[in-house]
């Protein structure tokens, strides 16, 4: 079966520690047939400030390492988890026009500068008014996203709900934003872009139903599955699952990606 983690991080990323060597050894062993590094580029960082220091030097240095040691048995693509992407679009064109780059996915992590630019991980949730002021907030961001075209897959859809909810005991949910869900999920598949299923390194499979459901309603077709590895035991986790419940709501294919091109895989 092919299986493909799309969403993982390296050293190169301010919260990860792991060479993309290890992995890359985690996914051959487990069976995966590809992996794709998306480190961070957060234009805001988790204080709220711009930041444009990015720069893909090390990025470039690990594939350089970890692919003649895969070769033939893992294909390791080169990605990128591009966060804030609304407040620098110039910034982000150019950093997209990287010649080698084969996926982008498209994030908002923090709220916007004209809000304060606070990172919801930073945010102490304490009451529905906390989760609604910020679920409100990220759907605009999410919508200003959906309007650019320097990403490929929205990434965790449900993002908030991790700290809201699984960390914070709340109850948000989605469900008030369904027109404006609608528009985002319009916007992308109108210009042959996707979602994905972010598995939270395996925790958050069930919590993709409604979005899932609602996705397909809008006509989505184009789906990548990723963990969010940030170390490589996590490498993986939860994809399985995904497939089983992508199948189960009807879909048919995962995409992967070529120098930005979506290849639809049939599962
Ligand atoms: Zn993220
Ligand atoms: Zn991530």
């Amino acid at each position: 079966m092919f299986l493909a983690d799309y969403h993982t991080h390296s050293l190169c990323s301010f919260d990860g520690s792991a060479s993309l060597t290890d992995l890359a050894q985690t996914a051959a062993e487990t069976g995966l047939t590809e992996l794709c590094i998306t480190d961070h580029c957060d234009l805001l960082n988790t204080q709220g400030k711009p930041d444009l220091s990015f720069r893909w030097k090390p990025v470039e240095e690990q594939l350089a390492l970890a692919r003649p040691l895969f070769d033939g048995k893992l294909t390791i693509r080169m990605g990128l988890e591009l966060g804030g992407a609304w407040e620098f679009p110039d910034f982000c064109r150019e950093l997209v026009a990287h010649p080698g780059l084969d996926f982008v996915l498209g994030s908002v992590h923090n709220l916007s500068l004209a809000d304060g630019g606070v990172d919801f991980y930073y945010v102490n949730y304490k009451s529905e008014e906390d989760c609604y002021y910020v679920l409100d907030r990220y759907f605009d961001c999410m919508e200003r996203l959906s309007e650019m075209d320097c990403f490929d897959v929205l990434a965790h859809v449900i993002y908030p709900l991790r700290y809201m909810n699984s960390r914070d005991g709340q109850h948000a949910s989605l469900e008030r934003y369904e027109p404006q869900l609608r528009r985002i999920f319009r916007r992308v598949i109108d210009t042959g872009r996707g979602i994905e299923v972010n598995t939270c390194r395996g925790e958050t499979i069930e919590d993709w139903r409604w979005t899932l459901e609602l996705y397909k309603d809008c006509g989505g077709t184009l789906l990548t599955l990723g963990s969010d590895a940030h170390l490589s035991q996590d490498v993986g986790k939860g994809l399985r699952e995904a497939v089983a419940l992508v199948r189960e709501l009807g879909f048919d294919s995962v995409a992967r990606y070529i120098k930005r091109k979506p290849e639809m895989i049939r599962l």
